[in-house]
């Protein structure tokens, strides 16, 4: 029986050793406050720790079970919008800074990941962008071209080493490195842990319900009491209702995860040897990955955000619509049934690149808000790009991300 609207990582995850962080209470004082305990605040909890700065984080539920403990858990090497479209937002140099910053980001997370030897199934994988129509094809020709100018190739695959490595009917591809799988929600869990043991405070259950700012300082007001700070990162994902005036810059969309039963080993076979991320060009794009080596999981089929009352019956029907499309891509699998279907609101902005960093209404604020790359990388890419705007150390790529890039 299909598991609709529930994340197999959340799912599985033995109940027992779901950690448990205390609810604030009382009024405190501290460096930095870091608002939402997903992969962004926790990753930015544990780099702000590290760099010696105290640092509480404050999640609304539990850590983890936002937007994170429903993604499809690819750490991507690219940003996931075309070279092209990028260029054209910010100009050939600034997309050639975005899009190493973005590589950088992904070999950095899974050095992070490494060296704190955080059990997330973490399986290093490069990424293939696939053509699957002649439009498709000359899209990516094109788009490799740009690369190439600027100085971020990426190798072309014929449709031989397509089909060996993924086990899918292509035209072409291009092979982006640097990428690897996780099971999102572990790799969460694991960076709030590392967080904490660097010195972190976590609070669970604890909505942030205000934030009052003057000249100096920030206060932020949860059920518990005030906290005073520095320094406020706002790691929601996208803007909450604390900040209705920044809900201009941004689309609020939900992307569909599938993931199938066991596909039996004699199938398998067929498909490839499994080592590589598909990820498509149609608008909506796909991704594809093998969980485990033995299940297929599907992101993509995404739309406006519907009304909450229609997301379950939506969720069943765009379920049916990716199991379709991912026999089209591998028609061995058809009669392979759905083992969980689900859903993962996003805030898309107008080039696809998140914001990261201030926003001249807010004193005292930093935002990393709108990552709608489908893939693990901006979250790591965020909590370093935080680090370096408190500290006042900025890299040219960095204002790139910035709100400013719109005249924001
Ligand atoms: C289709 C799709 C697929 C994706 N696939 C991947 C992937 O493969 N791997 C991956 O890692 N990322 C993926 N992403 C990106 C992913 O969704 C996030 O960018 C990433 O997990 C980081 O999330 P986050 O921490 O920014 O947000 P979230 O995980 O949503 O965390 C925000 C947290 O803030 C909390 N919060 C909200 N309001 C308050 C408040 N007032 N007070 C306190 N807390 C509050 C929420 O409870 C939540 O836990 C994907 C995105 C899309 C759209």
């Amino acid at each position: 029986m299909t598991k609709y609207g529930r994340s197999p990582w959340i799912d599985t995850f033995p109940k027992a050793r779901v950690p448990s962080y205390p609810r604030h209470r009382g009024p405190s004082q501290t460096s930095v406050v870091v608002v939402g305990g997903g992969l962004t605040g926790s990753a930015t909890a544990y780099a702000f720790a590290v760099h010696g700065i105290d640092v509480v984080l404050l999640e609304a539920d539990q850590i983890g079970r936002g937007s994170t403990g429903r993604a499809a858990g690819w750490i991507g090497g690219d940003p996931t919008v075309s070279f092209a479209e990028t260029e054209k937002a910010l100009g050939r140099a600034a997309a050639r800074d975005a899009f190493k910053s973005w590589r950088r980001a992904a070999l950095d997370f899974a050095a992070l990941i490494r060296r704190l030897d955080i059990k997330c199934a973490f399986t290093p994988q490069d990424t293939a962008i696939v053509a699957l129509t002649p439009d498709q094809a000359s899209l990516l020709v094109r788009d490799r071209k740009l690369r190439r100018d600027a100085g971020v190739d990426a190798p072309l695959l014929s449709a031989r080493v397509v089909k060996a490595e993924l086990g899918v009917d292509a035209g072409s591809a291009l092979r982006e490195a640097a990428g690897a799988v996780v099971d999102p929600y572990r790799a969460c869990l694991g960076l709030a842990a590392a967080a904490a043991g660097r010195g972190a405070k976590i609070f669970e259950r604890t909505p942030v319900r205000k934030i009052k700012f003057g000249r100096r300082k920030a206060d932020v007001i949860t059920a518990g009491g005030a906290i005073r700070t520095d320094r406020v990162v706002v790691a929601t994902g996208m803007p909450t209702p604390l900040f209705r005036s920044l809900i201009r810059h941004f689309w609020f969309r939900t992307s569909y995860l599938t993931m199938t039963e066991r596909v039996p080993a004699k199938i398998r076979q067929q498909l490839g040897r499994r080592q590589a991320v598909a990820r498509d060009l149609s608008e909506p794009s796909h991704v594809v990955r093998w969980v485990d080596d033995e299940r297929l999981l599907i992101a993509g089929a995404d739309t406006l955000s519907p009304p909450v009352r229609q997301r379950d019956r939506i969720v069943v029907q765009r379920t049916g619509q990716l199991m379709y499309e991912l026999s089209t891509l591998y028609p061995d699998i058809s009669g392979i049934l759905p083992e969980y279907g689900w859903d993962a609101p996003y805030a898309r902005t107008s080039d696809g690149l998140p914001y990261i960093g201030p926003h001249r209404n807010f004193p005292h604020h930093l935002f990393a808000f709108g990552d709608s790359s489908r893939s693990i990388t901006g979250a790591y890419l965020a909590s370093r790009m935080l680090l370096r705007h408190h500290l006042d150390e900025l890299e040219p790529a960095d204002r790139h991300f910035g709100f400013t890039r719109h005249g924001g």
